[in-house]
């Protein structure tokens, strides 16, 4: 298998996720942690197909998870077997307060032409700067 500094001299661009990493804020760090985990974990009983994080991001007040073939870089759609535990992610991430990481009182709302999701507190604090 080969490692990820060979597959890196492979490749001819850099994705989003090595430039930016987690591009979501404080509240759902710890749930990017675990995607990034679960993905290592795939890769040891993968070996022969890894994949790798193209890019993790907030967008319209949801998680959005994509994957690539490690070796090649190109898009996959989410392996059969990892589609529960995303699916599962992304439900937790719409329950989680993206800036405090609170779990009460969580909605997914628009506010000057964003959309986030955040608890009442949070929200009562954005909307007063
Ligand atoms: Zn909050």
């Amino acid at each position: 298998m080969a490692n990820v500094d060979t597959v890196k001299k492979v490749r001819d661009f850099v994705t989003p996720f090595e430039e930016f990493g987690y591009e979501v804020s404080n509240g759902w760090i710890p749930i990017c942690e675990k995607v990034e985990e679960k993905i290592e974990e795939y890769n040891k009983s993968h070996s022969d197909a890894p994949i790798e994080i193209f890019q993790i991001k907030s967008k319209f007040g949801e998680l959005r998870v994509y994957l690539m073939d490690a070796t090649t870089g190109d898009d996959i759609h989410t392996p059969e077997e990892l589609k529960p535990f995303i699916e599962e992610v992304e439900k937790e991430a719409r329950e989680t307060c993206e800036w405090c990481g609170s779990k009460e009182d969580v909605h997914t709302s628009s506010y000057r032409g964003w959309i986030r999701t955040l608890c009442d507190p949070c929200n009562d604090e954005l909307r007063s700067r």
